[in-house]
């Protein structure tokens, strides 16, 4: 049997993208930050090829993100190839907070793959976790780690 289901885990990041949520995060801090990503699925994994930053319009953006409506909007508008949610944790690690699961059901019937970045060190470096968002059988969504590849 092919490794298929260990395959299609896989999230490959283009190196611009990497380098746009990198400094996106870096030069939001320490408020957190977002963006969505455009991409496609196909039997070999999922392929994000553009960062969309977007504002973070959340009253206490020290904590919590919210993604700016106009700017949503705008990205919905750009087509159909949104595949992804980015954004960050500036002071934590990079894993899905209680808050990040309770907001997911908003965005997880148009999406499939879910970002967290954190700063690593000083030197603009980011620590990057990669999701896959899955839907149960009773309806609810959950997050599956999954593994980042550099393409
Ligand atoms: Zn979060």
């Amino acid at each position: 049997m092919p490794a298929s289901h260990e395959t299609r885990q896989e999230i490959w990041l283009c190196a611009s993208c990497k380098k746009q949520i990198s400094e996106h995060l870096t030069s939001g801090l320490p408020y957190e930050t977002c963006g969505v990503l455009q991409g496609r699925a196909d039997m070999d994994g999922l392929w994000i090829d553009n960062f969309i930053p977007i504002r973070n319009a959340a009253p206490d953006p020290l904590h919590h993100f919210s993604l700016h409506p106009e700017d949503w909007t705008k990205a919905c508008l750009r087509g159909d190839s949104l595949i992804g949610l980015f954004h960050s944790h500036p002071h934590s690690p990079p894993l899905p907070s209680s808050e990040d699961l309770r907001q997911l059901p908003l965005f997880a019937g148009m999406l499939g793959v879910y970002l967290i970045g954190s700063p690593d060190g000083d030197d603009g470096e980011i620590e990057l976790n990669g999701y896959r968002i899955r839907q149960g059988s009773d309806g609810g969504y959950t997050l599956q780690p999954a593994v980042i590849r550099h393409g």
